[in-house]
């Protein structure tokens, strides 16, 4: 093996369970992300609770995010004998225990004493490191690693990483992206722009597609909201807990900010919606709302834009309107609530997908009343109760789902507003590559057709002399 050198453990032939192995020398590595593969990627990399390699001469675990397709495996790690530090950003230290468990759970244990064990040994695992400062991993005669955390604009906190490897009188700076974020997110800072790479390992999520911009998707959110409200009825969002579900907040307070001052100063014209000032926002998710009130407090890691709001006393993550809800017993009382007085009201609930979650009694109860709209922001997987409520717009028949085994049928408005993507588009990711200028690309976590055509994009637009390689598809 030439040093330094690359192995993936996930993360290869989908999108899920990336987890990248950064070879020093032969009894020396540092692993970056170990996360969970998830839906069909779970046959096609690694299964949920296997790591798949030995944990020996793992010196530290760096985390660029804390969404489970990251970090999920953690929990696995610490089973097979890692105990090594796990250093991530001041906010991914925060979020990284709600997040894990929660995953926990759901899938070891639900037990209290296993999950407090866990939890602690969590704990006192972390080590957050600041952003744009070197850490020395190993400094010894002949072998020297630094790592260090640049703002990757995905999710609060997001990282890219960068290793600088000394070894044998030659060093070597290699780059993980982890994901990085698209442009134009409401509440987060952009993507800091890479200094350069020699070893770019690069993200390849929407390596074939552009998305709309932020101007158009605000614009649009506006549109719908009004649309809907004017024929009265609740909007079901369904949204992930973690960054969608804040950014979704974020957006929407200054809409119903801008609309309350509209309509005081001007009334509402003819036809329009009049009761944007009175319209609740529910947030309807205990987990959702923990990951919220963390955002809050990371105030300092927010975009200037949202930092500005918070000084003219507004509050883009706990405004006036929003309303939320944590006891099963207040989630029950507002599902049939809206089912019966078909009040206008906007509900942010999970799970993204419908496939489990709060947001699957709000559909049982209202999917089949034409005065509510359910309105999808993220992407559904093939085969989710999302997916098929999302296909039954082109029905000409009243569509059916399966919640919970039994079907229902759709007879609520459906709509998709694109553009909510936490991930650079083709754009992005060129121009990132671009910015690293590096002499290697390797393409990880995309579905094939993503990944190739990004490979084609970057052989024409780098500089010649630069190695651009799919991971799993044909070369390391
Ligand atoms: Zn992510």
């Amino acid at each position: 093996m030439d040093f330094p050198a690359i192995t993936h453990h996930g993360g290869v032939h989908g999108i899920t369970g990336s987890c990248h192995q950064l070879h020093l020398d032969d009894g020396a590595s540092l692993l970056v992300d170990c996360g969970m593969a998830q839906g069909a990627d779970a046959r096609l990399d690694v299964g949920p609770g296997e790591l798949g390699f030995g944990v020996g001469g793992v010196l530290v675990l760096v985390v660029t995010h804390v969404h489970l397709d990251h970090v999920g495996r953690i929990p696995t790690l610490f089973g097979a004998g890692f105990r090594g530090p796990i250093l991530c950003s001041e906010p991914s230290a925060k979020l990284l225990p709600l997040v894990l468990e929660d995953a926990y759970r759901l899938e070891i244990s639900n037990e209290p004493v296993q999950v407090q064990r866990f939890l602690a040994l969590l704990e006192r695992h972390i080590e957050p490191i600041p952003f744009a400062h070197w850490h020395v991993v190993i400094d010894r005669p002949g072998l020297y690693c630094a790592i260090r955390l640049q703002r990757a604009g995905h999710l609060l906190g997001s990282a890219y990483v960068e290793c600088e490897v000394r070894r044998a009188g030659k060093s070597t700076r290699v780059v993980f992206s982890g994901d990085l974020g698209a442009s134009g997110n409401p509440l987060l800072r952009p993507l800091e722009p890479p200094e350069w790479a020699d070893v770019l390992v690069l993200e390849s999520t929407y390596g074939d597609r552009l998305h709309v911009d932020r101007g158009e998707r605000r614009q649009q959110l506006e549109a719908l909201i009004e649309r809907a409200l004017r024929d009265q009825g609740a909007i079901l969002i369904p949204a992930f807990s973690l960054g969608r579900t804040q950014e979704l907040l974020c957006e929407l307070e200054d809409i119903l900010y801008r609309k309350a001052l509209f309509e005081r100063s001007e009334g509402a014209p003819g036809g329009e919606f009049a009761g944007w000032a009175r319209l609740p926002v529910i947030l309807d998710s205990p987990l959702a709302l923990r990951i919220t009130q963390v955002y809050r407090e990371l105030h300092m890691y927010w975009r200037e834009e949202a930092r500005q709001r918070l000084v003219g006393g507004r509050d883009p993550l706990g405004f006036g309107q929003l309303v939320t809800i944590e006891s099963h017993s207040s989630h029950q009382r507002v599902v049939n609530y809206l089912k019966s007085t078909g009040r206008p009201a906007i509900v942010i609930a999970g799970n993204g997908m419908c496939s489990g979650g709060r947001i699957v009694d709000y559909l049982k109860a209202m999917l089949g009343d034409p005065r509510h709209e359910v309105l999808f922001v993220g992407y559904q997987a093939k085969g989710t109760p999302g997916a098929v409520i999302q296909a039954s717009r082109a029905v000409e028949d009243v569509g059916q789902v399966d919640l919970s085994g039994q079907l229902y049928q759709i007879r609520a408005k459906v709509l998709t507003l694109g553009g909510f993507s936490g991930h650079a588009d083709q754009r992005g990711l060129l121009a990132f590559a671009q910015g690293c200028a590096a002499k290697r690309v390797l393409l990880v976590h995309g579905e094939r057709a993503s990944k190739q055509a990004l490979a084609q994009v970057l052989r024409q637009e780098l500089p010649e002399g630069s190695f651009v390689a799919v991971a799993g598809h044909g070369g390391n």
